[in-house]
């Protein structure tokens, strides 16, 4: 391996660094041990788990059904592992995390509180210099983020944040205590798939709670429940159908699309599948639908006909259904929160809905806050705000490569990569979960995406190779396929974190192609490809 530049002590020098100890850099550390190599994972947080250990706000739980979302590489940890819920909660799912580390003992090669602010490429040693905020300085040969792509909080640009005298929090950066909020004024601001999860759990037992929405989403019943003795001994017995099912689905979940167009069955058949999927656990209204719906505006006006008149049913004042009935897009074209009972927490007469839209936020003040027409007065500020999605974490990193270009800088006007795991000029460097690769059920596409990282490495060490790098060629490629990917979808015309917009972020107002929207099995096929040609589509040396 490389030797130590002056300023990296010998201790300090490792084959290969993994940035993040969520889901993937715990995998990545697990695989990579395997090829004998010295690895160091860098966390900034304390512990394992990533999303489960930032995420603890009240209702933070799966989307994904609990034992398609676990690891699968494991049969011995399949079998001890038993999940209480068809969607497990935060609070399981970190436990989880802390269970796999102890029984793999991957905390030994995790450095936590470590977070890293720069990783620059330097073409002498064929080797990555990466720097800690704290100062310290780490060399590698090879480095793999593993950042996550929903690890960037983001607080909405209102005035006067930091004037509140109550307590405020970032849903992703909540306490590590408990909070109460019985007797207590709380705002809720926004209403995406973590606000309606923390909005249906905080109303059981606030004051009185004030939700601020800016766009309402369209969710479905996410149906959760325990997990009998009976069911659990056949989700044990059944874990290799189960993991081959969502190695055949679309987007690796257990839910697939129904092969039938909206227009292809009578309109009681169409109204008697909406209705069962709407009663059906998880994903199924989203992912298990007609094969049109995201695609055809036709079909997704019908299933947007649908859900709306569901809102209607179950919420009692008409004039607060319709502001809660979206309006600038379909069904299924921003992410689906899954939720329980959310609907009926308007029901309930301690809870007021605000839509920013009609009378905006003009700044948050000391004793809460102030819209256009009213003055509210708040105890607490949940920030339900979300994340600088997918292409966050990476911003907030300074990465330099070959030439000492910033990967900020190549990827101004969206990101170019290779397969979603490479980047031109960035040689050595490799992502998990990254842009532009296949997400869906995100575990199962971790463990593709570690696994054919960890052979392409395993091809160097085999090879005396000490420099991979993706082509001009193969990015041009790779990013042609992917935007050609999203050329149709309804998803594809909507601002949304799943379109690069985040409009509380600056420079993020113009739309770009951040992720892969093709199917799961055809991106591995593609990369299997890659592969079983020698990596010759890569440039190696
Ligand atoms: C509330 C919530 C619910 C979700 N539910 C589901 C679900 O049901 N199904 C599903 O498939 N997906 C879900 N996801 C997506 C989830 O992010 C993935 O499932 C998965 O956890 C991603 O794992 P990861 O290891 O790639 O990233 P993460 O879990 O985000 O881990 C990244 C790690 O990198 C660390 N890191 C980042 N930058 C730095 C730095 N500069 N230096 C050091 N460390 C750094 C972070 O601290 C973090 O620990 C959910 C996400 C959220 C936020």
């Amino acid at each position: 391996m490389a030797a130590a530049a002056p300023a990296t002590s010998p201790a300090h020098d490792y084959d290969a660094i993994v940035i993040g100890a969520g889901l993937s850099g715990m995998y990545q550390l697990y695989r990579l041990r395997e090829l004998g190599m010295r690895v160091r994972v860098l966390e900034a947080g304390t512990n394992v788990g990533g999303t489960w250990y930032w995420n603890r706000y009240p209702g933070a739980r799966f989307d994904s059904e609990s034992y398609s979302y676990g690891y699968s590489f494991s049969r011995e940890l399949l079998q001890e592992w038993e999940w209480s819920e068809h969607f497990a909660g935060q609070p399981e799912t970190l436990r989880y995390c802390n269970y796999v580390a102890d029984k793999f003992d991957l905390r030994r090669d995790i450095q936590f509180r470590s977070r890293v602010t720069a990783a620059i490429y330097e073409e002498p040693s064929r080797s990555w210099r990466i720097t800690l905020e704290d100062g310290s300085h780490f060399r590698s040969r090879f480095l793999i983020t593993a950042i996550g792509p929903l690890s960037t909080p983001t607080l909405p640009r209102i005035e006067g944040r930091d004037s509140f005298e109550g307590k405020s929090f970032h849903t992703a950066r909540w306490p590590h205590e408990p909070v109460s909020f019985a007797g207590k004024r709380v705002a809720v601001i926004g209403t995406g798939a973590t606000g309606v999860q923390t909005i249906q759990e905080v109303a059981k037992t606030v004051g009185h709670l004030t939700v601020f929405q800016r766009t309402p989403n369209w969710c479905a019943p996410l149906h959760n429940g325990k997990i009998d003795e009976e069911t659990q001994r056949r989700i044990k017995a059944g874990y290799p159908e189960m993991f081959a099912r969502c190695r055949e689905t679309f987007a690796c979940f257990l839910h697939t699309p129904d092969p039938r167009a909206t227009s292809e069955v009578t309109e009681e058949e169409r109204e008697a599948v909406f209705e069962k999927l709407y009663n059906n656990r998880g994903f199924g209204m989203w992912q298990g639908n007609f094969r049109d719906i995201l695609v055809d505006r036709t079909a997704n006006a019908l299933v947007s006909d649908f859900v709306a008149r569901k809102i209607r049913q179950r919420v009692k004042d008409q004039a607060v259904a319709e502001k809660l009935i979206p309006r600038n897009h379909g069904f299924g074209t921003r992410r689906v929160p899954l939720e329980t009972k959310y609907y009926e927490v308007y029901n309930q007469p301690n809870v007021k809905l605000v839509d920013i839209n009609a009378t905006p936020i003009e700044r948050i003040t000391p004793k809460g806050l102030k819209t256009s027409d009213a003055e509210y007065e708040f105890d607490i500020i949940i920030y339900a705000t979300g994340f600088d999605a997918i292409t966050g974490a990476f911003d907030r990193i300074d990465f330099r490569g070959a030439d000492g270009l910033k990967l900020k800088d190549k990827w101004k006007g969206g990101p170019q990569t290779y397969l979603g795991m490479l980047v031109e000029g960035f040689p050595n460097m490799m992502m998990q979960m990254g842009p532009h690769t296949a997400l869906g059920n995100i575990p199962r596409s971790i463990e593709y995406s570690v696994e054919w990282v960890t052979d392409l490495l395993r091809h160097a060490l085999e090879h005396n190779i000490t420099l991979i790098e993706a082509t001009a060629e193969g990015v041009a490629s790779w990013t042609d396929h992917v935007k050609a990917l999203g050329v149709g979808l309804l998803s594809n015309e909507i601002d949304s974190w799943m379109t690069g917009i985040n409009r509380n972020i600056e420079g993020k107002q113009t739309r770009i192609i951040a992720r892969y929207s093709g199917s799961a099995p055809a991106f591995r096929t593609r990369c299997d490809q890659v592969a079983a040609d020698s990596y010759r589509e890569l440039r190696l040396a």
